[in-house]
């Protein structure tokens, strides 16, 4: 059968600097890992296209590129996004604190229903900070999808990158 509809889905990725948003991306448009990413000054994008059931889904999945030192986005960065990936790193507690406030951030521009999942990344490290049943609590007292990720070893990235596409396309 093919896919009949065709739906562009614009997807952002935000979390504290260094937890590993450029490689998760990386991972999932290129299955790379690089390890070293320059932070350049602007936001960079990436484009996949997946079948999602009867549907071609092209994603383009906007980086910070490096602004999420400042912490308060340039809302252009947020507009017409259809649905964003919270980012930490297991081994970094304040990394998922952070969480808190760009949670926040999002949701002071956008509508309650916005689509958002949850990655903690780094899981193939072993000084694990952040333990799965916290960030698991967190994630289901806001009743948003938790995965344990890691961008290096390639585990559960996909995964996680098919649920915020299936959200966001089923607001369509
Ligand atoms: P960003 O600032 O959030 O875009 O983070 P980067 O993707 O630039 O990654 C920051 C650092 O973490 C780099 O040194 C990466 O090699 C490393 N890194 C990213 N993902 C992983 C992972 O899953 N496991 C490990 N061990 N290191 C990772
Ligand atoms: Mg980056």
């Amino acid at each position: 059968m093919n896919p009949q509809k065709k739906v562009d889905l614009k997807l952002i990725i935000v979390g504290e600097l260094g937890v590993g948003k450029t490689s998760l991306l990386h991972q999932y448009v290129h299955k790379t890992f690089y390890g070293e990413y320059q932070t350049t000054l602007g936001a960079s994008i990436l484009s996949k296209v997946i079948i999602l059931d009867d549907t071609t889904l092209k994603l383009q999945i906007w980086d910070t590129g490096g602004q999420e030192r400042f912490r308060s986005m340039v809302s252009t960065f947020y507009k017409g996004s259809d649905g964003c990936i919270l980012a930490f790193d297991v081994t970094d507690l304040e990394s998922f604190e952070a969480l808190d406030v760009w949670r926040g951030d999002i949701l002071a521009k956008m509508e309650q229903s916005y689509p958002m999942v949850v990655l903690g990344n780094k899981i193939d490290l072993e000084d694990r900070k952040v333990p799965p049943e916290m960030a698991q609590g967190w994630c289901e007292e806001k009743d948003i999808s938790y995965f344990e990720v890691s961008a290096k070893n390639d585990i559960n990235v996909a995964q996680a990158f098919e649920v915020l596409a299936r959200q966001a396309l089923s607001r369509y």
